[in-house]
């Protein structure tokens, strides 16, 4: 299936990493947030973060108005739909994006692809909301999205092959590596990774260790790049509280129960580097643990 234009609901965090790798690879992107002031932001942050890769000497300069040229900031939905592929990136909300694809639906071409980026949500409930579950599918990108090499492709029950291996191609054009995975919650990379984050919170508030000493104990002791605490505050605590649940729901296994410190933090508004404190404090020039 020939993929030439990408429409992208959602220019937060994700949406505006997701247009970004798109237009460098030589795509048409329609881009689009309710929020205009998001929408207005996007191109500038898009254009400060390719700057950033130029610095660091991994793509040439001269793509850079090229890529941004490709980028069309569009002011309503239905201007998304002229393409061939729409990747739905916007709130983590199932109302959200349902009404997102049901407002969308009666504009899109029957061959569009239908996507969502969504940690959490089940694909095939999202699909059986639409008019094409064989043309719908997870498209899970990893945050930052420009840095990021994996790219999980969540297949809902219905998903069909053709879309699947259209998928397989474009995540491949982008320069990503696909990884398959089945649609059950917190799909293959967060249902390893948020239990691992989880249970290092159990083991501080079981006094097993200190941030720091389980910190260092996962980066010198299992070749983590960065430890469960550093990585759970650049995340944001709320995510993994929400990914935990998810998990916990939808799976109902004991197993799966989030510690109660991080409901903690969460209900403290401490939700990490976001909002400067988390299981460190980033006020200062360098962090420090605050526990
Ligand atoms: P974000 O809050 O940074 O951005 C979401 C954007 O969607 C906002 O700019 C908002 O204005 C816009 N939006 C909300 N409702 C909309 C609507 N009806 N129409 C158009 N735009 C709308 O969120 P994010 O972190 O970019 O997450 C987006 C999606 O990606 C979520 O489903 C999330 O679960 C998923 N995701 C996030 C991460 C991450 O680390 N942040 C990683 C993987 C997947």
């Amino acid at each position: 299936m020939d993929i030439k234009r990408i429409g992208i609901v959602g220019a937060g965090e994700m949406g505006n990493g997701i247009a970004h790798v798109f237009a460098l690879s030589g795509y048409d992107v329609l881009l689009y947030d309710s929020d205009e002031e998001a929408a207005g932001n996007a191109l500038a942050l898009i254009g400060a973060n390719i700057d950033r890769q130029i610095e660091r000497g991994k793509i040439a300069k001269g793509k850079r108005s090229e890529a941004l040229a490709r980028i069309k900031v569009v002011a309503s939905l239905a201007e998304t739909a002229d393409a061939d592929l729409v990747v739905e990136a916007a709130f983590e909300s199932e109302s959200v994006k349902s009404a997102i694809f049901a407002e969308l639906l009666p504009h899109l071409r029957p061959r569009t692809i239908l996507t969502s980026n969504t940690s959490s949500i089940s694909i095939t409930r999202l699909a059986s909301r639409t008019d094409r579950p064989e043309k719908f599918m997870g498209f899970h990108f990893m945050n930052p999205v420009p840095v990021m090499e994996l790219v999980e492709l969540v297949r809902g029950i219905a998903t069909s092959e053709e879309t699947y291996a259209a998928l397989v191609g474009v995540t491949k054009n982008i320069g990503k590596t696909p990884a398959s995975s089945a649609d059950f919650p917190g799909f293959t990379v967060n249902r390893i990774l948020m239990p691992m984050i989880n249970e290092a919170i159990y083991a501080l508030y079981e006094g097993v260790g200190t941030v720091e000493s389980i910190d260092n104990s996962m980066r010198m002791g299992a070749n983590h790049p960065m430890g469960p605490f550093q990585l759970a505050d650049f995340i944001g605590l709320d995510a993994c509280l929400s990914i935990m649940n998810a998990l916990h729901d939808g799976l109902a296994d004991t197993k799966y129960r989030p510690c109660p410190l991080l409901a903690k933090y969460v209900e403290a508004g401490w939700l990490g580097r976001r909002t400067n404190r988390g299981f460190y404090d980033y006020s200062g020039e360098t962090p420090f643990p605050t526990r």
